[in-house]
């Protein structure tokens, strides 16, 4: 039965290659990604990297050797658990910030009661590619005297007030992982200004290179995920027990330089983000119109002046049937999620991290709870909208 995947970018098999084959060859796609990232959030320089937790733990350090009496890392209490994870391996603690759960961005009353007095930055998380709130973040990091790391791992291509996602505060960082804006299967970059970019151009330089042997793997796999993204491919493969969509902790990652082969594929890609961005909002505008008024759903609400980039599709359900509907939805061949399964305060090897002081997030648990995720690349069908509402409503 063919199965529309959770998320993904659509590459023809023939564009990895010749890509792949180019990054390989010429150094100039490497150079010309880390230029146009820079440009792209409007900070002076861009670093590549192994991975996108790689990059934040990278930023992390190179934050901390410019303010080393702080060791505490704010991160809203919902978002991707690789964030915890870099905060662990960077010898910090991360503190947890609750969220509206209709925006998912920090919420402003829990932010204005954290002691940022050991603080050393605040993280956003943009999750789905929905824009945080970050003209507020931004104002908070500068009252408090804290750095911003605005995380767009799933928002490259999201705009607030006019200005790239990414490129609020004192550095950005992207993703190039599998269900991300633009993908090489792996992948991160950090951009960054002044200082801070002085620091971590330093840090970077003592990274170890990308293993020959990883980057023929991650080629290998990316050949393969251009095959396979196709509904009747992923049909086939999703009855295999590939523990595709877990959620793994892992806190013990390689930090080192990204591959120039891969960066062939994410230079290309970069290429198509407008297109690309175009196409998922196009098709987030159509799940909006046929679930708006859908019985026990509630739409995410945009942040005004937001233009999301629209890596998934978010809604929420009622706790009672959202795990029913979604196990209804998987078998009607369509690639929803329960997203994260647990606010970072229900996460055990989150809770050991924390401060006995950390405050109770209502919002990231009710967010947990209720989230249901659904696609938006490019063989989601123009119908898929109908085709939820039908199943929900049997549920
Ligand atoms: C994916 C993701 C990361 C980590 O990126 P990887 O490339 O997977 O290491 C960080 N933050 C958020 C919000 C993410 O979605």
């Amino acid at each position: 039965m063919s199965y529309i995947a959770p998320a993904g970018t659509a590459i023809a098999p023939h564009t990895v290659a010749v890509s792949l084959l180019r990054g390989a060859t010429h150094r100039g796609a490497y150079r010309n990604l880390q230029s146009a990232l820079a440009l792209h959030s409007g900070h002076d320089r861009a670093f590549l990297m192994s991975t996108g937790r790689a990059a934040m733990t990278l930023a992390l350090r190179a934050m901390r050797e410019l303010a080393p009496q702080r060791t505490d890392v704010l991160m809203p209490a919902y978002t991707c658990y690789s964030v915890p994870a870099a905060v662990k391996l960077a010898g910090l603690r991360p503190r947890l910030v609750d969220i509206d759960p209709a925006t998912l961005s920090p919420s402003p009353s829990a932010l204005e009661a954290i002691d940022t007095s050991r603080s050393l930055a605040i993280v956003s998380a943009n999750l789905y590619g929905l824009p945080n709130d970050l003209t507020t973040l931004a104002g908070f990091a500068r009252a408090r005297g804290i750095y911003l790391l605005d995380d767009a791992a799933q928002a490259l291509g999201a705009t607030l007030a006019g200005r790239p996602v990414g490129g609020f505060g004192d550095a950005g960082l992207y993703s190039f992982d599998k269900g991300k804006n633009i993908t090489s299967i792996e992948g991160g970059a950090l951009v960054a200004s002044g200082a801070l970019g002085d620091t971590l151009a330093r840090h970077q330089a003592s990274l170890p290179a990308p293993r020959t042997a990883r980057t023929a793997i991650t080629a290998a796999k990316l050949l393969v995920y251009s095959l396979m993204l196709r509904p009747v491919a992923y049909g086939l493969m999703n009855r295999l027990p590939l523990g595709l969509g877990a959620t793994p902790w892992e806190d013990d990652f390689p930090v080192s330089n990204y591959s120039p082969t891969l960066a062939g594929m994410t230079w290309r890609l970069f290429g198509s983000l407008e297109h690309l961005t175009r196409m998922r909002t196009t098709n987030a505008a159509r799940l909006s119109d046929a679930l708006a008024d859908a019985p026990g759903v509630s739409l995410p609400r945009i942040v005004p002046g937001a233009n999301p980039a629209w890596a998934r599709y978010p809604m929420f359900l009622d706790p009672v049937r959202r795990e029913r509907a979604v196990a209804a939805l998987q078998a009607a061949g369509i690639g929803a999620t329960l997203s994260y399964p647990r606010a970072l305060c229900d996460v055990p090897q989150v809770v050991e991290l924390l401060a006995s002081d950390q405050a109770p997030l209502p919002g990231a648990r009710a967010v947990a709870e209720r989230i249901v995720t659904l696609p938006t690349h490019a063989y989601v069908p123009g119908d898929l909208g109908e085709r939820v509402r039908t199943i929900l409503q049997a549920v």
